[in-house]
């Protein structure tokens, strides 16, 4: 976990650029692949004297396109924008919500499935125990509860695999009041909770666009692993 590791001040690793990252939702809209954080060859710096940066996708190891993305400044500030929005658009909310809706009603029958065949498990675990009851014919009761709580767990598994962001009111509104305001590494974890199950594609361009420029090659948001 890149989190985890202490780091020098003011110089976070490569892995705390916002949109770089293997864990993170935006991708090249042309191969798939995740971005990485790279110097300008000749060592161009923004108006504020920092070394300019701009976001592509390596060759290797992952095999993507390695095309220019965008520069990370103009990239990071897109991407925070429709981060914001997402959290403070009601009808994007509702979709959230409906989303998180869904997903519990889809995990609840299998849920209590697993209960129900825990508690048969129990009761004969209870008869062994006191001698009602002989290990042949215990293994014979609970076989098919067994069962059961295994497929039970792989369509829990399944569902699993369709994530959805696990962000209720208070933490939608905690993120988008603070985001100007949030540190890198604030910024970094919220993206990844927020967008948790969703990809933003962004077009391979140059690393000198200006932000309006790089809001066009952004498309919107899509769910991933989705049934
Ligand atoms: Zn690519």
């Amino acid at each position: 976990m890149p989190l985890a590791q202490p780091r020098r001040p003011g110089r976070p690793p490569e892995d705390l650029y916002l949109c770089s990252g293997r864990d993170s939702p935006v991708r090249c809209a042309d191969c798939g692949g995740y971005l990485s954080a790279t110097v300008h060859q000749r060592g161009a710096v923004y108006e504020d004297g920092e070394v300019r940066r701009h976001y592509r996708v390596l060759k290797r190891p992952a095999g993507g396109c390695g095309r220019t993305v965008a520069d990370l400044r103009a990239l990071d500030s897109v991407i925070g924008d429709l981060t914001v929005q997402r959290l403070t658009d009601p009808r994007q909310v509702a979709m959230i919500r409906r989303i998180q809706a869904e997903h519990r009603a889809a995990r609840e029958p299998y849920a209590a499935e697993i209960a129900r065949h825990e508690e048969t498990r129990a009761y004969f675990d209870r008869r062994l125990g006191s001698g009602a009851i002989t290990t042949a014919q215990h293994a014979a009761a609970v076989g098919e509860a067994d069962a059961g709580i295994l497929a039970a767990r792989a369509a829990l598994d399944r569902l699993a695999s369709a994530p959805v962001p696990e962000l209720d009111e208070a933490a939608m509104t905690r993120i988008a009041a603070g985001w100007r305001s949030a540190t890198p590494a604030q910024k970094y974890r919220d993206l990844r909770r927020v967008w948790l199950g969703f990809q933003i594609l962004v077009t391979p361009g140059s690393s000198t666009e200006t932000e309006e420029q790089v809001r066009k090659r952004v498309s919107r948001p899509k769910r991933t692993g989705a049934s």
